[in-house]
């Protein structure tokens, strides 16, 4: 892997002739399930930069990264900013989150220069014990997560055309078999879709860390002391080097994800 940064002003179209000018299309025609299949042939192999490039093309600020502050989005970040992409940002505040974690989104919007958007439950936490009674994610992880991480990400996912994630294949095995480019029905009554973009898919955890130590950028101090994947307070613990990424998630359950990775259904076309 390269962090080398490809020349914005190669895949800058040539300026237009002074008249006349046309703005461009405010809403771009949607994908289809085959544009992505084709997508996904022609991006195999190009830097997440270029990636990147090609979503701020299209969608501009109608995309958007949502971070849990793993490495893989702290790098992605970088290769926005430093390419000049102005993406927001936004993340799920489950309002059960490490102290560490609400520091670092501090140092992160310092450090980059931008507000990161945190998304909210409906539900404080002592709402939902009223509701559902004390420490649910100690019998209904999958409620409490839909509660505090899948209907917020949801509500957000409404306003945008595009969500940038930091998934990636080597993060476990929930995950191997993701696309850089997907699509989802947000709303199937609707119609409503919306594009995934996985630009960290084919990093490695090694080249991860790398980018982040040689630029310098913030990172969650509670990966230095043995924590791998960082979450809520209640589900997440300390592991052995050796050990799956996510394995220190929902100890104790028979669950790998959250939900927001797994609660859309995936648009494909059958014609393929
Ligand atoms: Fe609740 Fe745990 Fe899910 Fe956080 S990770 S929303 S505490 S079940």
């Amino acid at each position: 892997m390269t962090s080398t940064l490809p020349s914005r002003l190669d895949q800058l179209p040539q300026p237009l002739p002074p008249q006349p000018l046309t703005p461009p299309p405010l809403k771009p025609q949607p994908l289809t399930p085959r544009d992505v299949s084709e997508l996904n042939r022609q991006f195999a192999g190009q830097t997440s930069s270029r990636i990147l490039a090609w979503a701020w093309e299209r969608f501009g600020r109608r995309a958007a990264i949502g971070t849990s502050y793993q490495g893989a989005g702290l790098v992605m970040m970088h290769l926005a900013k430093s390419a000049g992409l102005a993406f927001p940002v936004f993340t799920l505040d489950t309002g059960l989150l490490f102290p560490e974690t609400l520091e670092l989104k501090r140092r992160l919007e310092d450090f980059f220069g931008l507000t990161i958007e945190a998304m909210e439950p409906d539900l404080t936490v002592p709402e939902q014990a009223e509701i559902h009674g004390p420490e649910l994610w100690r019998r209904d992880p999958d409620l409490c997560c839909t509660v505090r991480k899948v209907m917020p990400l949801r509500a957000k996912l409404e306003e945008l055309s595009c969500w940038l994630t930091g998934l990636r294949r080597e993060q476990s095995e929930s995950r191997a078999e993701i696309e850089i480019f997907e699509l989802y029905h947000l709303d199937e009554q609707t119609g409503r879709e919306i594009v995934k973009l996985n630009p960290m898919a084919h990093w490695s955890r090694e080249e991860i860390w790398a980018h982040i130590k040689k630029h310098k950028i913030p990172y969650n101090p509670l990966h230095d002391q043995g924590y791998r994947s960082i979450g809520c307070m209640p589900c997440t613990r300390k592991t052995a080097e050796s050990k799956d990424e996510r394995a220190g998630r929902w100890i104790g359950f028979n669950k790998v994800e959250c939900g927001i990775h797994t609660f859309l259904p995936k648009k494909v076309d059958f014609q393929i």
